[in-house]
């Protein structure tokens, strides 16, 4: 019988089957036909495969029982001669996605960030000297340029000699130098741990020598590196940094505001004698090519990112730092939806590697991990040199209150700005909010101008004349009359932004020179640099900025700094509110007196604030952290919230306002009945819609023993969701909107 057997099928029975992860929004891995004559590829290989109608980028997946190949197996389309994804970062995308509840495709698809690092490596044409006995005078200099055999471009050898491009030419022609093709070297290839060591004061060897050893013994381990603003943690990690260049490893360090770490990329090269790669979402694709590629074969050493560096294909790592570790930019809030610095944790455990957090505020969640001992605590805690923290000052604001509701600065605050002017020294105004005004009236009508599309009102931003949307990217031209009672003249702004503040410095101090940063410049890194390079040359007397000025920066003739309203973050319902305004005040707190001119001077701040005795206020004034941790913990305790127990958010999104609260209470109704977990809502979420699409939250109190991923996987299942309405998961949610 077997001779009948069609030739197709003999065929079919011998081609290998392997299991591929497409980079794509699926939840699984798929079967594919190898192509004829590849050898068998190994698990973490990349690879291009057909999906659906598309051709997407993929890893080979561990195949357990692959099902036997049938005709309608699609091939793989190309294999990739990279060093295949490890077997720990694989786990890494696995427990991820379970974590989160995101497809395992779309967690891959974070890291093969880099399309581009797929294509065929271009190279760039250079010069190479020949040997030659008699040289002509005219070449020599190029010649002896070139001596030691490498291969340079003709921007190098042109800027190098002052010779022309046009006589290269005619050397390759007389056959003085050859024209050979070279990849250019991948971003941080040779950092040296040597080069700029700086001597350490006793307490920071301590610190340093403590996280050096645990990058040598090479386990997992988690540090909190805990130090307040200036007591060199930036110091000590780098030693951590050079013990695993020593031991030829490769290095992570996550900072929550890429795009503003000029100085530290400055103080890295001082260091390592070279700058480290770079990883935000800002890079070209070239860029991105570069750095992904270097990283993937090793050859890159030193990777400074944001959260989605955390993705890249490292063989590699020897340690991971992510510093500001409380910040909450490391959430990210879209597609998948996790929160890097927990993600670190995760992947240090599963590359088997220390990780150290850093912050001068540690989270409550970090706190209570070292309470309980799971983390290392490292304490740095004196300023380096003996500088003195700022003095931070309370201004009731009941007692100080504006001349009238069109000015925002207190009496003492405009004193003490007045004599940090006069001392020759600058000040810094810092309200974490947009554009001219968060709100437009009209004085005639009490119209409120709101964005057509969320429910949120429309910010006035003066110097583009626009009313805009900080939710979407609606905006229209500032109205000339009110549309809806047709008065002109009687529109007005509520409240302040930093261009209103601005505005408020100008008249009172009309010939100081004032800078406005805002986080929507930081699209704009050039902009931004601009600005700070103006302010570090004391071309700046006022700067006036959201919380993108309160990471980080050195302004070394910064002495006094003033929290428009301190209470602004204490709005709204979000369960971290205190923690998180207290960290964001402690940081802008921070910027003064850094590296004050006098040892004496250590910089003054205030706080304007309406609740003069809230406990954040009270523990800013006091510099008593560890006491406002605990009361802290103590009242979520008390309250049963995170880190005492876990929260989940379910949001429930569609452009019909009916059939995504029917589908809100439909998830409520079958809510599982334990006395393990408690549900909140439906409610509208308190941006009940954004981009006309309708939202209702159901908050899911779990206790930490419950898997809480098992449970909702199991709850969600038995709701069918139609394809109008979306239902996303936030496990630890920071965000309450
Ligand atoms: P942090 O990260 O804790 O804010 P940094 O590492 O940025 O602190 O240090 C604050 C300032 O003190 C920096 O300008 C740094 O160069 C300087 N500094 C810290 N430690 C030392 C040291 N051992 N020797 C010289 N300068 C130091
Ligand atoms: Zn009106
Ligand atoms: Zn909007």
């Amino acid at each position: 019988m077997l001779a009948y057997m069609s030739i197709p099928d003999l065929f079919l029975q011998e081609r290998k089957v392997v299991s591929v992860l497409p980079a794509a929004y699926v939840g699984k891995a798929y079967s594919y036909a190898l192509p004829e004559g590849s050898a068998l590829p190994e698990p973490g290989t990349f690879v291009r495969i057909p999906l659906h109608s598309r051709t997407v980028f993929g890893v080979v997946w561990e195949q357990e029982d692959l099902p036997p190949a049938t005709g309608a197996l699609k091939e793989i389309l190309e294999i990739y001669d990279l060093p295949p994804l490890s077997g720990s970062q694989r786990k890494f995308i696995d427990r991820l996605a379970d974590y989160t509840l995101s497809p395992l495709g779309a967690v891959l698809k974070m890291t093969l960030s880099a399309p581009a690092a797929f294509d065929s490596e271009k190279g760039i044409s250079a010069y190479r000297a020949l040997a030659q006995t008699d040289i002509p005078e005219k070449y020599r200099q190029v010649m002896a340029f070139l001596q030691g055999g490498e291969a340079r471009t003709t921007v190098q050898i042109t800027a190098a000699t002052g010779c022309s491009a046009g006589m290269l030419k005619t050397m390759l022609r007389n056959n003085f130098l050859e024209k050979i093709t070279v990849t250019s070297p991948p971003p941080c290839e040779f950092p040296d741990p040597a080069r700029g060591y700086c001597e350490l004061s006793p307490a920071q060897d301590t610190v340093a020598q403590a996280l050096s050893t645990s990058v040598r013994q090479a386990s997992y381990s988690c540090t909190l590196l805990d130090g307040v603003t200036g007591s060199g943690k930036t110091e000590v990690y780098f030693e951590a940094v050079a013990e695993a260049l020593r031991q030829e490893k490769q290095v992570l360090i996550l900072l929550p505001e890429i795009a503003l770490s000029n100085a530290f990329l400055d103080r890295f090269q001082q260091r390592f004698g070279c700058a480290p790669a770079l990883w935000h979402s800002a890079l070209t694709p070239a860029q991105r090519r570069h750095t992904w590629r270097g990283v993937c074969t090793g050859r890159t050493k030193v990777v400074v990112g944001a959260r989605s560096a955390l993705h890249l294909p490292f063989p590699s790592l020897g340690v991971l730092i992510v510093d500001e570790e409380h910040d909450p930019a490391y959430k990210q809030e879209e597609q998948v939806i996790y929160h890097a610095r927990d993600m670190a944790v995760l992947r240090a455990h599963l590359e088997k590697i220390p990780i150290i957090l850093v912050s001068a505020t540690p989270s409550l969640e970090t706190m209570q991990n070292v309470w309980e001992g799971r983390y290392q605590h490292l304490e740095l805690p004196a300023r380096f040199g003996g500088a003195q923290l700022p003095q931070i000052d309370i201004v009731d604001m009941r007692d100080h209150k504006p001349p009238d509701s069109r000015h925002f600065l207190s009496d003492i605050l405009r004193t003490a700005l007045q004599e940090a002017l006069t001392r020759k020294e600058q000040g810094l105004l810092f309200l974490n909010r947009r554009g001219y005004a968060p709100l437009t009236l009209c004085r005639s009508c009490g119209h409120r101008f709101e964005c057509p599309r969320c429910s949120a009102w429309l910010t006035e931003h003066r110097h583009k004349s626009i009313l805009c949307c900080h939710h979407c990217d609606y905006s229209k031209p500032y109205p000339e009359v009110c549309p809806v009672c047709g008065d002109s003249g009687s529109l007005a702004p509520c409240g302040p932004g930093v261009e209103r503040i601005a505005e408020e410095v100008k008249e009172y101090f009309p010939d100081s020179r004032i800078e406005v940063l805002a986080s929507d410049m930081s699209e704009n890194h050039d902009v931004l640099k601009a600005a700070l390079t103006r302010i570090r040359n004391h071309e700046v007397d006022v700067i006036i900025g959201t919380q993108i000025i309160a990471k980080g920066h050195h302004f070394p003739k910064l002495t006094c700094v003033g929290v428009v309203d301190a209470d602004l973050g204490l709005e709204g319902g979000d369960l971290r509110a205190t923690e998180k305004t207290y960290h964001l005040l402690h940081q802008v707190a921070g910027r003064a007196g850094r590296e004050s001119l006098e040892a004496h001077d250590p910089g003054r701040v205030f706080l304007q604030t309406w609740m003069p005795d809230h406990p954040v206020m009270q523990a800013l004034a006091a510099g008593a952290r560890d006491g406002f941790l605990q009361a802290e913990a103590a009242m979520r305790e008390a309250a049963h919230m995170p880190p005492y127990s876990r929260l989940s958010a379910l949001i429930v999104s569609g452009t019909h306002e009916a059939q995504t609260l029917e589908i809100a209470r439909q998830i409520s109704a079958v809510a599982p009945q334990t006395a393990q977990i408690r549900v909140l809502g439906p409610a509208p979420a308190p941006l009940s819609k954004i981009r006309n699409k309708f939202r209702y939250r159901l908050l899911v109190i779990a206790d930490k023993s419950l898997h809480i991923q098992k449970t909702l996987r199991h709850w969600l299942g038995e709701v069918k969701v139609p394809a109008a309405v979306q239902v996303s998961v936030d496990i630890d949610p920071q965000s309450f909107l």
